[in-house]
């Protein structure tokens, strides 16, 4: 390829995506299902409710003895949940029915408890309650043998919930894939060292590991690896276990960017290496042996940028989920002047404006190396190669980063 040709921001994912292939399925218990990917369907193992239940405390009777209230009904027994009333309910019968239990048969409604008047045995109806007022129906939930979640869903804590009533403690979801990475530069140190007079703390390692954990992977994080070949190659074959790796810096064409060259002697094919975006122009994407390879940017906001933009999706379809990009719109907090052939993501904040959309307001300083500004963003703005000039108020694209 031309090294002067840069790739649109969708394409490069779209060719990032097409390379790769879900993990393999394991066994998941639902304590430890959230956020995970099901790589089958889940079947309902039993219908909820199991029978008709009543929804409120108070009597089961038959809706047709208390047409015409003051009803007097004779109690005849109790049901709580988890207990029914064994016999059927006679003409001018009332069961004391609790939330939970199951409805007695011959019984058809429920006169709700704030209705009643009690005198030992006798039950007073002051309201009539047309036949099925407050019972659940059997199978009102669901059926069994009904597919109650389906292949590809990501696990909220409802869906959980879901999968425990119908009976299914283990589902079958994809592996959280391992992403191994590491950082290059000489003049890293990892947090909490003390810096030599022309160091600066690595702030990428973390910041990328915990948007891994984020996107749903497991990040297994190299470390920081000298701006030297046989020091790229070796961090590079620690990552051989793993289902994907990151690189960080060394990315671009100076003289101490040996990413590409030193992996490349590795078994690392490059499929792209520049995309028409900012931050981040010098993206690599390739397949290094059998593993899908991304090098991001070293500037920590390009970093993240970039890998909100190609490794949470990657990280995504690597779960067997779907990839959609969360965008919304905003209007501009202030104006902006027209762009350039590279799409941009500026850091902004997002406001809320009642029943308007939001408002968006970029920084004014958009430097990549910025994490002051990276971390007080809500959201980036996103404007299209050679988009015209625009003014407060114009209606935008973001992408919420929280
Ligand atoms: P590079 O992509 O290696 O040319 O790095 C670009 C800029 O990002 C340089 O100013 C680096 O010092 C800085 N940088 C690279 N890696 C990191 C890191 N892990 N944490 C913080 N800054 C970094
Ligand atoms: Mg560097």
């Amino acid at each position: 390829m031309n090294a002067q040709t840069l790739i649109p921001v969708a394409e490069a994912r779209e060719r990032i995506l097409a390379t790769i292939t879900p993990t393999f399925p394991e066994r998941v218990a639902l304590s430890k299902a959230l956020g995970r990917v099901l790589a089958e369907d889940v079947i309902s193992q039993r219908m909820q409710p199991p029978a008709d239940l009543s929804a409120m405390d108070g009597y089961a009777v038959r809706a047709a003895d208390v047409t015409s209230v003051p009803a007097r009904l004779r109690v005849v027994g109790e049901a709580a949940a988890g207990s029914a009333y064994a016999l059927a309910l006679n003409e001018g019968e009332a069961v004391r029915i609790f939330t939970g239990a199951p409805l007695p048969q011959g019984a058809d409604t429920i006169v709700i408890q704030e209705d009643t008047e009690r005198y030992g045995d006798i039950v007073i109806a002051r309201e009539s309650s047309p036949v099925a007022r407050h019972v659940r129906p059997a199978g009102l939930d669901f059926k069994e043998g009904v597919t109650g979640l389906h292949a590809g869903r990501k696990l909220s804590p409802a869906d959980i919930a879901f999968a425990a009533a119908m009976n299914v403690p283990v589902v079958i979801a994809h592996r959280r894939p391992k992403i191994a990475f590491f950082s290059t530069g000489n003049e890293l140190v990892l947090p909490g060292a003390t810096p030599g007079p022309n160091q600066i703390v690595s702030s990428n390692n973390d910041g990328l590991s915990a948007l891994i954990e984020e996107a749903g992977g497991v990040p297994h994080d190299l470390g920081i690896v000298s701006d030297e070949a046989h020091a790229i190659q070796s961090a590079g074959r620690h990552a051989l276990d793993c289902d994907m790796l990151v690189t960080l810096g060394g990315a671009s064409v100076g003289d101490h960017d040996l990413v590409q060259s030193a992996l490349s002697e590795d078994g690392l094919n490059v499929d792209f290496w520049r995309i028409a975006m900012r931050p981040g122009k010098p993206l690599m994407f390739g397949r290094y042996r059998e593993m899908p390879m991304l090098g991001l940017p070293g500037n920590p906001v390009s970093a993240l940028v970039c890998a909100h933009l190609f490794l949470v999706p990657a990280i995504t379809r690597l779960q067997g989920g779907q990839v959609r990009l969360r965008t919304t719109q905003a209007r501009l907090g202030r104006s902006l002047p027209e762009n350039d052939r590279r799409e941009d993501y500026l850091r902004a904040s997002l406001e809320d404006a009642g029943n308007e959309l939001p408002v968006a307001t970029p920084f004014t300083r958009q430097d990549s190396s910025m994490l002051s500004l990276m971390s007080a963003a809500d959201c980036l703005v996103i404007r299209a190669p050679h988009s015209p000039a625009a003014k407060a108020g114009d209606v935008v694209t973001v992408m919420p980063l929280r």
